[in-house]
């Protein structure tokens, strides 16, 4: 595939350090509050990367840590631990939280139908490790101990400002809030690998070290669970765009410190979900969550579908409009899954493949996963059987991961479900892909079943004024006729 690397700052032909086999690392959630909506499309654009690799027939090792220590306030190492702060939000354990907000973000990945990577690390979990690498680096030159704390020396380094091409505003994430100046620093942007003082005396979670009882820095739990998961080389490190700078300027800078050699060929930085009002963020505690969405009635994965519709490397805005959409799209794709016949002959390996040529060139142009929807549609479209259309849609789907064929024999038995037990008689008709089913209450009469099911094509067919006047005709017969989904119901008055 052809992927925008942000590294480079271009688009580049894909590839890997070892053939066929992808090491792939995704900076994971800070679990001291629910993941939002915006969070959870990195995620969802992510997860469809992953499986289009896999698509592609490589061999994905997929890592993800989660930051359950040593993320303050500020990525710039400035204001509160954030752990700290759910935790007194809650009044539970810091590890409590962690462990409950983990949960929560495995389940809304489940429902949004994002996999859970090959490996999963908290940061808690691997405490030696960092220690290992912090006294590496201080052996080498490449950090120093000032005033109790360890910090990476940036004067080190070659080329420092790595992901130069993202906004001034995107970079300015790291350094805005709470700017607080740090007399210990040697350099304006070098930064903390392991804490001991602590601003905070109430730290909960605190180890023993080289340099006194202290904490990890954020930056340094990605290089280390990376490099020991997927090894001295990675291929594929993602993440939203606010945590190109400082945080993965600040990765590379320690890992390859650290290694002696370059660390990661490609980078994949999933821009914003913005509301009106900006950047959707946890810190701000407005926020919208999945299991809001379903409250108000959203399916899950028509918040995916929104978020494949638009490509990665642009900011998405986010209105209930947009949604409403989105949902509205969704629907009627799942309804035109659903009108197609099972068992509808031989699949047509022929066309198949080919449909499966134009897919694998249209989604591996930079992941553009909105023409990838746009082939599902070609697909329906298409002059080729329902068993074709079928497997083909449920191949594209390993990586659209829209649940297609399971909503849709889901909203065939609900169709089913709805029909009245006492009378058997149900016309079915099948107007621009979408089933149409008539049913009725009471004694069964084919010619008025007849005369309902072509008001209802009339309505498909945006021809309201026949519509109205077969709804007259009907009327005027003593006969009501109710809109339901999917169909109508007729009775007597
Ligand atoms: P956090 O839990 O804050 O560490 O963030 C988890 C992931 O979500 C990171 O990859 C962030 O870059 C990403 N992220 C944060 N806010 C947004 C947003 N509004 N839109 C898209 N991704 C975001
Ligand atoms: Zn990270």
């Amino acid at each position: 595939m052809y992927l925008y690397n942000s590294a480079t700052h271009k688009k580049e032909k894909f590839q890997t350090h070892t053939p066929g086999r992808v090491e792939m690392y995704t900076c994971g959630p800070t679990v001291y509050h629910y993941a939002h909506i915006g969070n959870l499309r990195s995620y969802i654009m992510e997860d469809a990367l992953e499986k289009f690799l896999r698509y592609e027939g490589y061999d994905v090792n997929r890592v993800m840590n989660i930051t359950d220590v040593g993320h303050l306030a500020s990525d710039a190492d400035t204001g509160e631990d954030k752990m700290l702060k759910g935790a007194k939000r809650e009044n539970k354990s810091v590890m409590d939280i962690a462990k409950f907000y983990t949960d929560a973000f495995f389940d809304d990945c489940a429902k949004l139908n994002i996999k859970t990577p090959d490996v999963v690390q908290p940061a808690t979990g691997l405490i030696g490790e960092f220690i290992k690498v912090v006294s590496r680096l201080i052996e080498k030159g490449s950090a120093y101990v000032a005033g109790g704390n360890v910090y990476f020396d940036t004067s080190t380094l070659d080329r420092y400002y790595v992901f130069n091409d993202h906004d001034q505003e995107d970079l300015a994430v790291g350094v805005r809030e709470g700017v607080e100046e740090d007399a210990n620093k040697r350099n304006k942007n070098d930064f903390v690998l392991w804490f001991t003082k602590s601003k905070f005396e109430d730290q909960a979670l605190k180890w023993d070290s080289p340099w006194g009882v202290g904490y990890p820095g954020w930056h340094i739990e990605c290089s280390c669970i990376s490099m020991k998961y997927n090894g001295e080389y990675l291929d594929l490190h993602c993440g939203g765009v606010d945590n190109a700078f400082p945080h993965h300027t600040n990765e590379i800078a320690q890992s390859e410190a650290y290694l002696g050699h370059p660390w990661c060929a490609q980078w994949f930085h999933v821009h914003h979900l913005n509301t009106n009002s900006g950047k959707m963020s946890k810190s701000k505690g407005e926020f919208l969550t999945v299991s809001l969405l379903e409250e108000k009635g959203y399916d899950p994965l028509a918040y995916r579908f929104f978020c494949l519709q638009s490509h990665y490397r642009k900011g998405l805005v986010f209105s209930w409009e947009n949604l409403d959409n989105a949902a509205g799209a969704y629907n009627k794709l799942i309804k035109r899954v659903a009108a197609l016949r099972d068992g509808d002959g031989e699949i047509d390996e022929a066309a198949a493949a080919q449909f499966k040529e134009k897919f694998l060139t249209q989604v591996g142009n930079d992941l553009n996963t909105s023409m990838g929807v746009t082939c599902l549609y070609d697909v329906l479209k298409a002059p080729v059987n329902d068993a074709t259309k079928r497997a083909v849609l449920a191949d594209f789907d390993q990586v659209l991961s829209l649940s297609l064929l399971d909503r849709a024999a889901a909203l065939r038995e609900k169709m089913v479900e709805l029909q009245p037990k006492s009378t058997g008689m149900v016309l079915d008709s099948k107007i621009a892909g979408d089933v149409y089913l008539v049913r009725h209450e009471g004694e069964p009469d084919p010619e008025i079943s007849k005369l309902v099911l072509q008001r209802g094509e009339a309505k498909q067919a945006k021809n309201f004024a026949e519509a109205d006047q077969i709804r007259d005709k009907l009327k005027a017969r003593g006969i009501e006729v109710t809109d339901v989904p999917g169909g109508a119901v007729w009775k007597r008055v």
